[in-house]
């Protein structure tokens, strides 16, 4: 059975899921009957998400960009053929 301090030094692992699947079941038991241990994982995640915001990967970006200008063209299509 996992304890808090597991958690603790687990979350990182668990949230890049660099864990085992018997570890990660472990500590996702943990997580459903500890909302100590949840409000954690939560504020862990939330600051990770704040950090990729801040600081954006370049990949990520031009993705989005990428995607924008297919769906522009998509519509701009769809406008000319009807
Ligand atoms: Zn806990």
């Amino acid at each position: 059975m996992y304890q808090c301090k597991d958690i603790a030094d687990e979350v990182n692992n668990y949230i890049d899921g660099d864990l085992p699947l018997s570890k990660r079941v472990g500590l996702f038991i943990h997580l459903l009957m500890c909302s100590c241990c949840r409000n954690y994982l939560q504020q862990i995640r939330s600051t990770i998400s704040i950090i990729s915001v801040s600081q954006p990967k370049e990949n990520d970006s031009t993705d989005v960009d990428a995607l924008a200008h297919k769906l522009h063209s998509l519509y701009q299509h769809s406008d000319h053929t009807h």
